[in-house]
């Protein structure tokens, strides 16, 4: 799949209109555009015209039959392919042939059914921001409980959702996670977190903290940032 597909929109090849409308409608439901096309001619002019998140085929078409179609499209393009079969003996001939669908689906089927594989296959084929590939030389996240830190992308995840931090609120989740259970005190805090010379107060840094937990707390069932009467702030 190239990175320039139409997020949202479902390719639906097959010649009977009723399938085709049921299909549609199912995926719309759930939030999907959809373009169908009922014949194997002019299919892989549509989808290269189109770049379709994923492409529904029929097997048995008009024109060009779903198999050659399919290989057609692998020549091109690595758009995830959901196969519709008239007979379940059909899917085992097919994997067979190796083709290159991502999944067969057997008529009549649930369109529930086919919603649900063409999510499966989209959260497959293409992983969601929450879970970001690691980079090749990226500095190890830093992990406490169900809070993540990605240093070099500067990005917060608590329990699995990105949290907006400002760059401030970032290092000092940074340098608290660092070494959970260390108390640091606020002039440390301002040492290590401050990057400029700039005076400021012991209350500064409060204030910055409150807000960091009160993000966090938004999304985790703990307060994981504890303060330390007298003494300034530790994580756990
Ligand atoms: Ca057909």
């Amino acid at each position: 799949m190239t990175a320039m597909d139409d997020a949202d929109l479902i390719m639906i090849i097959e010649d009977e209109a009723k399938i085709a409308h049921l299909l549609a409608d199912y995926l719309e439901r759930e939030g999907f555009r959809t373009l169908s096309w009922p014949e194997g001619t002019g299919a892989l002019d549509q989808i290269r015209t189109h770049n379709p998140a994923l492409v529904i085929l029929d097997l048995m078409l008009p024109g060009m039959d779903g198999i050659t179609l399919c290989r057609e499209l692998r020549t091109f393009s690595q758009t995830p392919v959901l196969m519709l079969t008239a007979r379940v003996d059909e899917i085992d001939r097919l994997l067979g042939l190796k083709i290159g669908a991502d999944d067969y689906v057997c008529k009549p089927f649930l369109p529930r059914e086919v919603v649900a594989r063409v999510q499966a296959i989209l959260r497959r084929t293409r992983p969601p921001a929450t879970e970001l590939q690691p980079l090749a030389t990226e500095e190890p996240a830093l992990q406490y409980r169900n809070l993540t830190l990605y240093p070099e992308r500067y990005r917060c995840e608590a329990a699995g959702q990105g949290v907006e931090l400002t760059p401030l609120e970032f290092r000092m989740l940074q340098t608290l996670m660092s070494r959970p259970g260390r108390v640091y005190s606020r002039e440390k805090l301002m040492e290590l977190c401050y990057t400029d010379d700039r005076i400021i107060s012991d209350r500064t840094i409060d204030s910055h903290m409150k807000n960091l937990r009160r993000k966090l707390n938004a999304l985790l069932p703990d307060d994981l940032i504890q303060s330390v009467y007298g003494v300034g702030y530790k994580l756990g």
